[in-house]
Parts: structure tokens; C-alpha cells; sequence
């Protein structure tokens, strides 16, 4: 087991944004935290990628408790691409991806031949080599969050937490982001806003529901169209895809609810 929450409580006021979360990810598993708005799940994924701190429950990282375990440490098992993607200065697009060295590196270190060789191969997976010099505040959403998908390959730990990675991606860049994180062939906890791709790419998932895991299972088991009008409130077709062999979901307008 590779990461094992368990009870995670955490509120930010009153009431508990998340309550009582259990959920495990396996070693080379590819997991979805999928939700409708609002349902918690960047609240559980900051409390697992060390954002906040949770009010109750334990969290484990390779059997270690990771709520003690020393910053460095968990950074070079896990990397982050998060939802907010706000950098305080202006840097350039390779300082960016360079950062994502740092967990390898003492204080003061400078960056070597082979940090350099790290970062240069992160952005041109990402497509992004040409614009290593450019600046980071002047690329559009898409590049921005490639930049950021650049940097958590740069810090090659191999547990890869995602908050939404592709929301701001065109379609094309947000299949080229899944299947380049599905070759990388690492441990994956992330949260999906798109029911297709979840179901595209995940080999199982986790709904929120104010807070709560409301149901768990692989994408067959959960993405019914049943459960996601129980979840979503929308009325869906979902069927077998002849040619992807995953699921694939169609939501209907009101005019065709009767007949499905
Ligand atoms: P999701 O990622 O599923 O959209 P969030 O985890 O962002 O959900 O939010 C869960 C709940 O916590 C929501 O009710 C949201 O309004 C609230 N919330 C999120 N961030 C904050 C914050 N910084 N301060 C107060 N409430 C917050
Ligand atoms: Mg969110």
C-alpha cells in the first residue's frame, strides 16, 4: 500500500469540509477523486500533499506516518500539480521546472550538468523545450499547467497527486496530459472533473459528496447512470465504448430524459 488515509477530518470553519475519509491508493495504481463542486476533493488532496493540516485521521505514505514525516522527505516521494497556480515573482519558464529539483538538493547547491539534463527532458515532454526561456506569467493557462506538469517530472518522485490537471486544457492537451501521466507508469491520486476522462484513464475511484466518499469501486462500479444522478442530479446514457472499451457517458437534455 502506498498511501492509506484513514478518517481524514478537516474544517476550515464550522462546518467539516471532509469527513471521515478513508481511501488507499496501491503501488502503480492510477486513482480518481471525482465530485461535483464543492465537494471536498482539493480539501483532501491538500491535506494529503501537505497544504493543510488535517483535524483528525491518519495518513500513511509507504507505511510511514506522513504528518511527522520531514518535508524533504515526502517531497521527493510525491510531487504536486495543484489547482492554483499562482507564482509570486516572475520567473522563467526553466527556473520554474528547475524548482522541482530542490528536494535533491542541499541548501545553496547550485544546479548541476544533470538537474539541467532533468529540466530539459521535463520540458520537452511537455512540448515545452522552445519556450524554456520564456516568461512564465506571459504563457497561456494550457502552457502554464504544462510548465507545472514539467516540474513534477523534474522532481521524479513517483507518487503524482493532481488537482485537475487539464481544466484549463483544450481537448487535445488534456488526453496528451493523461497519456503521457499513464506512461510515466507512477502511482496517481487524482481529482477529475470530467466523468469521461475518469473513466478514459482510472483504474478505480473514490466520490465525494459534501465531504464524504459516497461511493468507491472501479469506473464500472461507480460511473452508472444511476449513482450519477444520485451524485449530480443529471439524467445520463452511459454505455460500453466499442472502440476505448471504458465507459462513456452522455448526458441528456431534459427534452430526452423520458426516453433513456
Ligand atoms: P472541490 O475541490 O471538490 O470543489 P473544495 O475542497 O475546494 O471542493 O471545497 C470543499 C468545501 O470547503 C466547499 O464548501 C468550499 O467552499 C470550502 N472551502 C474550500 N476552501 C476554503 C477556504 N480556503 N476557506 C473556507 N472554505 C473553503
Ligand atoms: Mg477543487
Amino acid at each position: 500500500m502506498r498511501l492509506h488515509v484513514e478518517g481524514l477530518t478537516y474544517s476550515y470553519g464550522e462546518k467539516d469540509a471532509v469527513d471521515q475519509v478513508s481511501l488507499q491508493v496501491e503501488r502503480g495504481e492510477f486513482v480518481g477523486l471525482i465530485g461535483p463542486n464543492g465537494s471536498g476533493k482539493s480539501t483532501v488532496l491538500k491535506n494529503i500533499y501537505r497544504g493543510l493540516t488535517p483535524d483528525r485521521g491518519s495518513i500513511k505514505l509507504d507505511g510511514e506516518n506522513l504528518l511527522t514525516m520531514p518535508y524533504k522527505k515526502s517531497a521527493l516521494k510525491m510531487a504536486v500539480v495543484g489547482q492554483e497556480n499562482e507564482v509570486p515573482f516572475d520567473f522563467l519558464v526553466e527556473e520554474i521546472v528547475a524548482m522541482g529539483r530542490s528536494p535533491h538538493k542541499k541548501l545553496f547547491d547550485i544546479d548541476n550538468v544533470h538537474d539541467k539534463e532533468i529540466v530539459h527532458h521535463a520540458l520537452e515532454h511537455m512540448g515545452m523545450a522552445h519556450m524554456a526561456k520564456r516568461s512564465y506569467l506571459n504563457l497561456s493557462g494550457g502552457e502554464k499547467q504544462r510548465v507545472l506538469i514539467a516540474r513534477a517530472i523534474a522532481q521524479e518522485s513517483d507518487f503524482l497527486i493532481l488537482d485537475e490537471p487539464t481544466n484549463h486544457l483544450d481537448i487535445s492537451y488534456q488526453m496528451q496530459i493523461f497519456d503521457f501521466i499513464k506512461r510515466l507508469n507512477v502511482t496517481v491520486l487524482s481529482a477529475i472533473h470530467d466523468l469521461n476522462l475518469a473513466a478514459l484513464y482510472c483504474d478505480r475511484l473514490y466520490v465525494l459528496k459534501n465531504g464524504k466518499i459516497v461511493l468507491q469501486g472501479t469506473p464500472e462500479e461507480v460511473l452508472t447512470a444511476e449513482h450519477i444522478y444520485e451524485v449530480y442530479g443529471v439524467k445520463s446514457s452511459v454505455s460500453i465504448h466499442p472502440v476505448t472499451g471504458k465507459l462513456a457517458i452522455t448526458y441528456l437534455p431534459e427534452a430526452l430524459q423520458n426516453i433513456a
